[in-house]
């Protein structure tokens, strides 16, 4: 009789991923319909999320705070997110009164994902990030002259030449490297002190994802990484990456920090890791990352210890 294994796909680890899976149609096929789209915006159930000019958004118990369509100006610029079972859900930029919220914290991105749950913090880091597009956004890169967002705040459409502007996301590949028992880890000099993390790097143009990840495991550690697989993606609206997460093997142990990025680099054992964590002489990045999910996995996978169940020295 066969086994049925249970194999998770890359799918399934990138919906345990912070900011991944939010369940919001985006209505692409719509955007650039000008009169659908002003029904969206002057719907009165539409929903409207708020930040102010830091990139703060309100929150309450654990939720975000709510505009509701009769508190918006109905010239209010549209920043169209989706429907979420057929209700518009859109941002708000520009000046808000805070007064409006008397008892909201205003929480940065990362402050309000530990406090969010995942909808709510997967939908604050795609207005964000869709917010950090248009504001470094203004101008045609191809004429100079000014741009006018246009589809629902997803292009920008330049008023000189008539040129179309899409948002841009930065690849950037992050990757546990592991050889025989152990895995590599880094740390840069500006970390709070003890902290190690999976090594990433941008990826460049011309450059496939598996070459993006030996060349960066090669020029930060001088590590030969001989074959990677894919694991999970996670948008890191920090202003605008996408990290692809990779597991990685090894051809040998020889670090030698070759471009200056990392002030430090070992091989890890599991017990390594699980005895630094207690005893605290290691630190981790915040589960938000998925720098954390890699190590999770690796610890899973590789010695069947569960990393939720250690200590985090924050
Ligand atoms: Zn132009």
């Amino acid at each position: 009789m066969r086994r049925l294994i249970h194999r998770v796909s890359s799918a399934e680890r990138t919906r345990h991923n912070t900011f991944t899976a939010i369940p919001l149609d985006r209505c692409g096929e719509h955007r650039a319909d000008a009169n659908w789209m002003a029904k969206q915006c002057s719907a009165s159930g539409a929903r409207w999320l708020a930040f102010d000019g830091e990139g703060h958004a309100p929150v309450t118990d654990g939720h975000l705070c709510w505009l509701d369509a009769a508190r918006v100006a109905t010239d209010a610029p549209a920043n169209f997110l989706g429907q979420r079972d057929g209700v518009p859900v859109l941002a708000l930029r520009g000046p808000i009164d805070r007064g409006v919220f008397p008892a909201a914290q205003w929480l940065d991105l990362r402050t309000a994902a530990d406090e969010l749950e995942r909808f709510e913090a997967g939908l604050f880091a795609y207005a964000r990030s869709l917010a950090n597009w248009q504001d470094a956004t203004r101008h045609c890169a191809y004429c100079g002259a000014p741009l006018a967002l246009v589809d629902g705040g997803h292009r920008a459409l330049c008023k000189g030449c008539g040129r179309l502007h899409f948002p841009r996301t930065d690849a950037a590949i992050i990757v546990i490297v592991e050889h025989e028992d152990a895995c590599l880890l880094g740390r840069q000099a500006a970390w709070r002190p003890r902290q190690y993390s999976t090594l990433a790097g941008f990826v460049e143009p011309g450059e496939s994802l598996a070459d993006a990840v030996r060349r960066e495991v090669r020029e930060e550690t001088g590590v030969e990484a001989l074959d990677c697989d894919f694991h999970s993606s996670q948008p890191w609206p920090f202003p605008a990456s996408l990290m692809l997460g990779f597991t990685a093997t090894a051809a040998a142990r020889d670090i030698r920090l070759a471009d200056g990025e990392l002030e430090d680099a070992r091989w890890f054992t599991a017990r390594d890791i699980a005895d630094g964590l207690r005893d605290g002489t290691l630190r981790v990045s915040s589960p938000l990352s998925i720098s954390y999910r890699l190590i999770e996995h690796w610890l899973r996978t590789r010695a069947g210890v569960e990393l939720a169940a250690l200590p985090r020295a924050d």
